[in-house]
């Protein structure tokens, strides 16, 4: 009954829309950028290493990988790895991108309390993507399966909601990390003469909108949660046992 449920779709609604609203501002915004290179000539990769250099953070490398918009900073093996469009480019979008990842490696060397937060939370909030609805499901199934009795039955779709939650906790705590990233990157820019103040208001729609990605993510996640909730009180409270 969880599969095909119209509810689900009429809750979710606004998280979706707004889902897909922010990718497309992502998409248009950086594609906008890629087209006008910054006066300051330099690239993404080039600009990275400047900032991580003026932050005083050393050992961090810096390598090109594979894919459309798959920046990171990867925090266990120390490294920024940049797109191709990011790495070599040296377009406004690319420089935003390259300094919004170097801004999470001196979040990273500065032990920014959201970020370590949020990296302690990643193993529970990785398993509980994964597990917490098929979990949920299970306890719905078998409860109403009558394999279950309802007490067992509640007990199980609540520590699957539970887990859920732990999700939405991570993604909630994700907002700063990102947010100051974006703030920290725009700054750096500036400072260092790489983007100058007209140039930044391209970089930031660039960042703007790739925050608001984060956003609609944790938008859609609260709404499941409260979904899920929604649907466990048809397992009755505890005077009906
Ligand atoms: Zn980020």
């Amino acid at each position: 009954m969880l599969f095909f449920d119209p509810l689900y779709l009429l809750i979710l609604a606004p998280g979706i829309l707004l889902a897909l609203w922010a990718q497309w501002r992502v998409s248009s915004a950086f594609s906008q950028a890629s087209r006008i290179p910054a006066r300051s000539g330099a690239s993404g990769a080039e600009a990275a290493v400047h900032l991580l250099s003026v932050a005083g953070v050393d050992r961090v490398g810096i390598e090109p990988t594979h894919g459309y918009l798959s920046d990171h900073y990867d925090p266990s093996d120390k490294v920024l790895r940049l797109s191709p469009d990011v790495y070599r480019g040296r377009s406004l979008a690319a420089l935003g991108v390259a300094a919004h990842e170097a801004g999470h490696a001196i979040q990273d060397a500065q032990r920014y309390a959201p970020l370590v937060l949020r990296n302690i939370m990643v193993p529970v909030a990785a398993f509980g993507s994964q597990a917490a609805w098929l979990i949920i499901m299970l306890g719905f199934a078998l409860t109403f399966g009558r394999v279950l009795p309802p007490d067992i039955g509640r007990w199980v779709v609540y520590t699957g909601i539970g887990l859920f939650a732990a999700v939405v906790v991570f993604q909630v705590v994700n907002l700063p990390v990102e947010f100051d990233a974006s703030r920290r990157a725009r700054i750096a820019l500036q400072e260092a003469g790489l983007v100058t103040p007209d140039e930044d208001q391209v970089v930031g729609k660039v960042l703007n909108a790739a925050a608001l990605t984060y956003v609609a993510a944790t938008l859609t996640a609260i709404l499941t949660l409260a979904y899920y909730l929604l649907r466990a009180t048809a397992l009755g409270g505890r005077d009906e046992s």
